[in-house]
């Protein structure tokens, strides 16, 4: 590979920043991560889409994340007063990994992380970004480091990979509100004890609120007899549930008929997190001298699992397109990253959109479906939301409009 003098500073170390700093490293190009916390940490985004497995294959990162026990995914189960579909990723229309994993992401970034640092890159944990000149000719970056000293480091690029912390979106005022509603997520860790046969760990439960469509459950299987146990609503929806999130969550629980079998043996060890107002977009993805990478950008929201493949598509086009902008190619960020990027994620958002309308989880769930065009949703749903050979990545609104109006009849 070839040895380039620049240096790239990203600032996080979750799955963005790691994947950035790996692809980056593999080409010479010098990457350092600045992360504030110690690993592992906590971050919620359980549930991973076949998808990211190739941008794992591209990171050299693969093998360690299939050497390391976590949960096999092979799909997707929705649920909805009384009806079952399944997807079997495997049976989809674009070609590429059909399998992935659920994984505590504690364990996960921790994995990736140390997967970059074996492969040459740094990373300064304890070290958070204060401040950013990116007026500059060569953006500065000011930092606190663990013993609340501050320094700055200079670099020819930063890539902002900060997820929820939005670190350049809040310093540099490119935040924007979302076009999606604030919702509240609620969820902890459960020991789920479920004994039904029927029950399929190797797939993520979505199930719907049976009085309202709008509300919906996640229940992501780990390989450790635990499961990740959500609900996601509109803040109004959750002001008729206890205050104590742990009692609201036990109590929706036993709303939805389905769960209520399913974790009638369930134990609650965990304390239960919360995050609201989660979707976010900003004014701009790039600018001379940085881009914003995953959540650091833009976040839809949590239904189809989509947030670490974003964030893992994000990281390969930016760390091919920096590789092409030092060997002093023309780069076009606006065309080649953002337009590029923006076209899987405009594909999701229409179908989030369709969700909490209805339409979608109509198409979902309808029981008869077409085994081509079941195919063709299977590959959006695996995240292979940006090959335009199918028509539901190059035209989600007129084909979602269009199969909808089939499943209604
Ligand atoms: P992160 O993983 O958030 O990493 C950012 C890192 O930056 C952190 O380690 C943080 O400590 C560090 N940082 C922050 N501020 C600073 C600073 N000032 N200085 C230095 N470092 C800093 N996605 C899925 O794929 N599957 C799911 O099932 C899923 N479920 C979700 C459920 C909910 C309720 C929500 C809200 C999201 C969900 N997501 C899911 C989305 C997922 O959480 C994110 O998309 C993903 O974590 C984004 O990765 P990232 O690399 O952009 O950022």
């Amino acid at each position: 590979s070839l040895t380039h003098p620049a240096h790239v500073v990203i600032i996080g170390a979750g799955p963005s920043g790691s994947l950035a700093a790996a692809l980056l490293n593999k080409q010479g190009i010098k990457a350092t991560i600045i992360e504030k916390s110690t690993f592992p940490r906590f971050s919620i985004g359980e549930s991973l889409l076949p998808a990211c497995m190739e941008s794992l294959k591209k990171a050299d990162m693969f093998d360690a994340v299939n050497a390391a026990g976590f949960q096999f995914k092979n799909g997707a189960a929705f649920h909805a007063n009384g009806q079952h579909t399944e997807f079997d990723f495997t049976d989809k229309y674009t070609s590429g990994e059909g399998t992935t994993f659920q994984v505590q992401r504690s364990q996960f970034d921790k994995l990736l992380a140390d997967t970059a640092e074996q492969q040459g890159v740094t990373i300064h944990y304890q070290h958070e970004i204060k401040n950013i000149d990116v007026g500059r000719e060569k953006p500065l970056l000011t930092v606190l480091d663990e013993n609340q000293t501050s320094y700055e480091i200079e670099a020819d690029f930063i890539l902002d990979a900060s997820g929820f912390g939005r670190v350049l979106p809040r310093l540099l005022g490119l935040e924007e509100p979302s076009t999606l509603p604030p919702r509240r997520a609620i969820f902890t860790h459960i020991e789920d004890n479920i004994t039904a046969e029927s029950y399929d760990r190797n797939k993520i439960l979505i199930s719907v609120h049976p009085d309202d469509c709008k509300v919906w459950y996640w229940l992501i299987p780990f390989s450790n007899g635990t499961c990740s146990f959500g609900v996601v609503g509109e803040p109004e929806f959750f002001a008729n549930y206890p205050d104590d999130h742990l009692a609201a969550l036990k109590q929706l629980a036993t709303e939805e008929s389905n769960l209520k079998v399913l974790l009638s043996q369930a134990t609650y060890p965990n304390p239960c997190g919360t995050i609201m107002g989660y979707s976010a977009n900003v004014t701009k993805l790039f600018d001379r001298n940085f881009a914003l990478l995953g959540n650091a950008g833009e976040f839809l929201d949590p239904v189809f699992s989509s947030g670490v493949t974003i964030a893992m598509k994000s990281a390969e086009l930016a760390a091919d397109l920096l590789v092409k902008q030092f060997n002093n190619e023309v780069v076009d960020w606006q065309t080649e990253y953002a337009n590029t990027l923006m076209t899987g994620v405009n594909a999701f958002r229409c179908y989030v959109e369709g969700w909490y309308t209805g339409e979608f989880q109509d198409v979902v769930l309808h029981d008869n479906p077409n085994p081509k065009i079941k195919q063709m949703i299977c590959s959006i749903l695996a995240g292979y939301a940006w090959d335009k050979s199918n028509p539901f990545v190059a035209e989600p609104a007129r084909r979602l409009k269009v199969v909808a109006a089939i499943c209604k009849t």
